[in-house]
């Protein structure tokens, strides 16, 4: 008798346990992995990222504005003001509520250049770009997508927190190097681009919207990197109304958080830098951001600057 209470004592036991491993996560351990969720506790992010400053980028924000899409600008300070690009004067303006990003002072090809031309071109870009717009440029896209390591290692110690490539990788992963970003995906992909070959165009075309598509349905963690340049939608075979499309298709969604290439960066930085308590029971967020994790399939809000105990 004595022996048959003890196994159901022990039965009841292991069902409270198991009950809380679901519904506690005071019970979190280190072999529970704490997955980082997006703002507002989404799973998908986009982010739009253009490049050069040219004037198309006035149709081009102004649709973006229309469908309340937000995007990252990456533009040459000494182009600035020279036939077909903005002029300096409209910057601030016209890119408000977006962010102004780097892209070297002229366009060059930085790996052709010695170090001190490397940080000229940087520095230079950045000092210009950040008294037009009154805020730190933080980011850079790399002129023709090209860098190497001896480009990376120069410009890591300007300030510059991340700087995008134009390798695709039709993937919805998270870089796993700030400042050597492989975007998703050109717009309507035109990495393959072949002049003149119209089924060539259509076959990029497809797969684009493909991709769309597949980062629409997506159920887990995806990052949807679109790039681009607006003169390429001018013309002839005008695009702007495939732009307008996409835009349409993608915009006002409520599972996908918009924003700017910086402001990623700081949330995953955000993220990287909350402390947890030795039993994970615990944990502070030192950022000025909201921060959403889940953990054993809870979603939780650690709210900027505060410490949450998840019981
Ligand atoms: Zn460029």
């Amino acid at each position: 008798m004595k022996s048959n209470l003890s196994v159901v004592a022990i039965a009841l036991m292991m069902m409270i346990n198991s009950a809380n491993a679901q519904t506690d996560p005071a019970i979190v351990n280190s072999s529970i992995p704490i997955e980082m969720l997006f703002p507002e506790g989404k799973i998908k992010v986009l982010i739009l990222s253009f490049d050069d400053g040219n004037i198309a980028d006035r149709h081009l924000v102004k649709l973006m504005n229309e469908y309340g899409l937000v995007g990252t600008f990456h533009l040459n300070s000494n182009k600035l003001g020279t036939k077909d690009y903005l002029t300096k004067e409209e910057v601030k303006n016209l890119y408000k509520g977006h962010e102004v990003s780097g892209h070297t002072a002229n366009h060059p090809n930085l790996p052709d250049l010695s170090k001190l031309d490397v940080i000229d071109e940087v520095l230079e870009d950045r000092k210009e770009l950040e008294r037009l717009v009154t805020y730190p440029v933080r980011g850079m896209s790399y002129p023709f997508g090209n860098t190497n390591d001896f480009v990376i290692k120069t410009i890591s110690g300007l300030g510059i927190e991340y700087a995008r490539t134009v390798g695709d990788t039709y993937d919805f992963n998270l870089p796993t190097d700030f400042l050597q970003w492989q975007p998703s995906i050109h717009l309507f992909g035109k990495t393959n681009y072949i002049p003149n070959d119209t089924a060539n165009d259509k076959r990029e075309l497809t797969q684009f919207y493909q991709l769309t598509n597949d980062f629409l349905k997506a159920n887990s963690l995806a990052l949807f990197y679109v790039w681009g340049h607006s003169w390429e939608y001018e013309g002839p075979g005008n695009k702007w109304a495939e732009v307008e499309r996409f835009f349409k298709m993608i915009s006002k969604n409520p599972d996908i958080y918009y924003t700017t290439q910086i402001d990623l960066v700081d949330y995953i930085n955000a993220f990287k830098n909350l402390r947890f308590s030795v039993d994970k029971t615990m944990v502070t967020n030192l950022s000025s951001m909201d921060v959403f994790i889940k953990i054993n399939n809870k979603v939780f809000t650690v709210e900027a600057g505060s410490t949450k105990q998840f019981n």
